[in-house]
């Protein structure tokens, strides 16, 4: 995993990586399972668009921050 490569959403599937999001507002911590991420992105966005495009589902900001460290994901 060490040159794995996360530059979009797809990233994290083809990688079968989880990606922690962290909410720079309020600091809820989520992670986001590959299937869920393509359920909210069904075209591939890069990693900062994500970010841009995400809002906390608790304090509502759009501050999200992905974390694309390779986690792996639940078989
Ligand atoms: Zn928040």
């Amino acid at each position: 995993m060490a040159n794995a490569r996360f530059e979009t959403t797809f990233s994290f599937s083809r990688h079968r990586a989880n990606c922690p999001v962290l909410c720079r507002a309020c600091g809820h911590e989520i992670v986001v399972a590959p299937s869920a991420f393509a359920d909210v992105f069904p075209l591939p966005v890069t990693i900062k668009e994500a970010e841009r495009r995400l809002n906390c589902t608790v304090c509502g900001a759009r501050r999200a921050r992905l974390i694309p460290v390779p986690m792996p994901a639940a078989r």
